[in-house]
């Protein structure tokens, strides 16, 4: 059996070279005689892999001092109770909804506080980013928070909203790496692995360090208050070690590859491909405002449900597998993160256009 072209949203493609040399090490990691699931957290071996990995990624991103990086469990929704736990100081947040993941974030932070949605892009389905550049911010907010990359719809944020000077907190999971960003426009960047950095079980939070706080919300539990977890460096308790193992490994890949810049440059050029197709196509068409697309999301329909179920069932047929979209949404969605190759966008583009002809 060979590998097939896996366009999933999530958990997704890993680079084949990642996969391989964690194959390589799995008995024996690196003359330690074991594998590294089944190693102490606290070893000096994993020390090295954990610490090297925070040190790629500081590296990879330019995340400077002042910003802690933290390797945490629970998955990007567990991050959703967590924001407003550490965050509310007054009780009060605003939100931007732009899909399924920023509202289910703004339900979560209601269990805590006062969480107005100052901006929205439901009216149409989410297919488009509301204008960001005059929100009605409140005066009293903690923060402001976005989803940067709307995984299920196939929109992105490619302006940040003006804030008006309080801290932005953004959920990154599936657009985490894939191009250059400036943290320091952030409060709080986080996403979860699966989409783009390595397996399920890890969540990276990456938090200017003042917002780390003694003071959060009573009955924040110790393992979600974020000061916990930055001053045991992320070993306050047994890390999903073996994930992180694996996000290293695919930081060294994303370096290798020649780091955001040309991560950035490489997914345009894949997403330009699908996007160009579908904008000449009589028979597919994309789904979202053309200014607000994702480079790694792209959710397409024939306007006939049979149709892409077709479409889907050949595809797979033809080793081009997970391209049914979202149960929201419908239709199809190619997921074409870091490590999908471009021959595997080359040949979804091959399969579609030789569909559109026969039918
Ligand atoms: C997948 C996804 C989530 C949910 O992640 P979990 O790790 O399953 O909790 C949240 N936000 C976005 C943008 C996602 O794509």
């Amino acid at each position: 059996m060979g590998r097939i072209y896996n366009f999933s949203a999530g958990p997704a493609v890993l680079p084949e070279e990642v996969l391989q040399e964690a194959a390589a090490e799995m008995l024996d990691y690196r003359g330690s005689g074991m594998s590294v699931m089944e190693m102490s957290h606290r070893s000096k071996a994993f020390a090295g892999i954990i610490e090297g990995a925070e040190a790629d990624l500081r590296d990879l991103v330019g995340i400077p001092e002042d910003y802690a990086v933290l390797f945490l469990q629970g998955g990007a929704s567990q991050q959703f109770a967590a924001v407003p736990m550490n965050l509310m100081k007054n009780k009060v947040a605003d939100y931007v909804i732009t899909g399924a993941w920023a509202k289910k974030a703004w339900k979560e932070a209601q269990l805590f506080g006062e969480a107005r949605a100052i901006a929205s892009s439901e009216d149409e389905t989410f297919s488009y980013i509301p204008d960001c550049s005059d929100l009605g911010v409140s005066d009293d907010a903690d923060y402001v928070y976005i989803c940067e990359n709307n995984t299920i719809y196939g929109t992105k944020f490619h302006n940040l909203p003006d804030t008006k000077g309080k801290d932005l907190v953004a959920d990154v999971s599936s657009c985490f790496l894939s191009e250059p960003v400036d943290i320091t426009r952030y409060g709080v960047m986080y996403g979860g692995a699966q989409k783009n950095i390595g397996p399920a079980g890890v969540v990276i939070s990456i938090i200017r360090k003042d917002l780390i706080r003694d003071e959060v919300l009573p009955g924040t539990p110790t393992m979600l208050k974020w000061k916990t977890q930055a001053d045991e460096k992320s070993l306050y308790n047994t890390p999903p070690a073996y994930g992180i193992y694996i996000c290293g490994k695919v930081f060294k890949w994303i370096k290798d590859a020649g780091g955001l810049e040309a991560m950035g440059e490489r997914n345009a050029q894949k997403a330009a491909l699908l996007y160009d197709y579908l904008d000449q196509s009589s028979l597919f068409a994309g789904t979202v405002r053309k200014e607000d697309r994702s480079l790694m999301n792209v959710p397409f329909v024939t306007g006939d449900a049979d149709l892409d179920a077709q479409f889907v069932a050949e595809a797979k047929e033809a080793g081009l597998e997970n391209l049914k979209g979202h149960r929201s949404v419908g239709g199809m969605r190619a997921s074409i993160y870091n490590a999908m190759p471009r021959a595997g966008v080359e040949r979804l583009v091959e399969f579609m256009d030789a569909f559109e002809r026969a039918h």
